[in-house]
């Protein structure tokens, strides 16, 4: 089993398979462009096949794919077939912009994918292209109809709130989630934007939310499925709809942490805020035996933070923004 040094157990890994994207969120893409890894810097499919079964072995049970933009990387089927058939993972999980979901969600289904996770801004198509530099609202939305209909069924939608951008479609999100079945999640804006416009008076809190969306329907909370998960989980009284909220920034979840990440060029990162990531590819690419390879991640594993610290008046950015960290 892999534990860190604060005694929790790591379950989840979190694998970017790209730094690319074909949208340019605002808070997550730098306007001007960071730079990009070239290809052989990449990990390759054999390489991260390799490096899953390693977590596999070593307790991880739930794999997610993202990026970048994880449906951008050619033959992506090819690497979720195999993730999929490791005895061990009993959850594969895949984050993505939807844009070309509606043409690849049977593909995608029959890969052995078990859930998908939508990005999704704004309801609105001329925000929707304020926020990521696409004019590309109605395929997303027609994508996730279209996975939904091949068995993806609910979707998570993710949604990053952030004040005077997008916090005035709280209600047009929660009235979507109550008519498509689909789970929306609101997430706290995090200090990770490229650009660092963040600013806490920007983080619309969970309480305030909360408070926003009874007013279509008393919020009751839902028990967690399992103890790390992110979300707070709540279902509307009246049985339709279900929302989760993500307070990374209101009410921080890092001691039930159980999750490690790998970034698009293989290093490994203890925690999303970590200022330092561990470079595993090459200790790979050098030669290492499968043993070398549990030693070095056991050690990395230990190195994990305490918990973020985003509220600390001292709090400096990452160096990287979400998009090539992998979100
Ligand atoms: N391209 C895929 C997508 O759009 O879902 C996967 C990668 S994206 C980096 C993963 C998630 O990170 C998205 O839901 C995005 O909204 C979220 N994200 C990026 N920057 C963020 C920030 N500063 N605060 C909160 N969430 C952020």
């Amino acid at each position: 089993m892999l534990q860190d040094a604060y005694g929790r157990t790591i379950r989840d890994l979190r694998i970017s398979v790209t730094d690319r994207c074909n949208y340019r969120c605002f808070y997550c893409k730098p306007v001007h462009s960071q730079k990009l890894t070239y290809r052989a810097g990449i990990m390759t499919y054999e390489e991260i096949i390799r490096l899953a079964n390693v977590f596999v072995h070593l307790g991880v049970n739930k794999l997610r794919i993202t990026g970048g933009e994880p449906t951008i990387r050619r033959e992506l089927p090819f690497l979720l077939k195999e993730l999929a058939s490791i005895p061990g993972v009993d959850d594969l999980a895949m984050t993505t912009n939807a844009h070309f979901l509606a043409k690849q969600a049977q593909m995608l289904k029959d890969t052995g994918l078990h859930r998908l996770t939508v990005s999704l801004d704004s309801l609105r198509q001329d925000r929707f292209k304020e926020v990521t530099g696409v004019d590309g609202l109605k395929k997303v939305l027609h994508g996730i109809e279209v996975a939904q209909q091949v068995g993806f069924d609910p979707i998570k939608i993710n949604v990053v709130v952030i004040r005077d951008v997008n916090d005035d479609e709280l209600l047009d999100f929660a009235h979507y989630a109550r008519e498509t079945g689909n789970i929306v999640r609101f997430i706290e804006f995090m200090p990770l934007d490229a650009d660092k416009q963040w600013d806490h008076k920007r983080v619309v809190t969970q309480a305030e939310m909360l408070q926003r969306l009874q007013e279509i329907e008393t919020l009751e909370p839902i028990n967690r499925s399992y103890t790390s998960e992110t979300a707070n989980k709540f279902r509307f009284a009246d049985g339709k709809g279900e929302i989760g909220i993500i307070a990374s920034v209101s009410a921080m979840f890092c001691g039930q942490c159980s999750r490690m990440r790998l970034t698009a060029d293989g290093k490994l990162r203890p925690c999303l805020f970590s200022e330092k990531e561990y470079d595993i590819l090459s200790v790979m690419r050098a030669g290492c035996s499968d043993e070398e390879l549990i030693d070095k991640i056991a050690e990395i594993t230990k190195l994990k933070e305490a918990g973020h610290r985003i509220n600390d008046p001292n709090y400096t950015y990452p160096e990287q923004s979400m998009s090539s960290i992998g979100g």
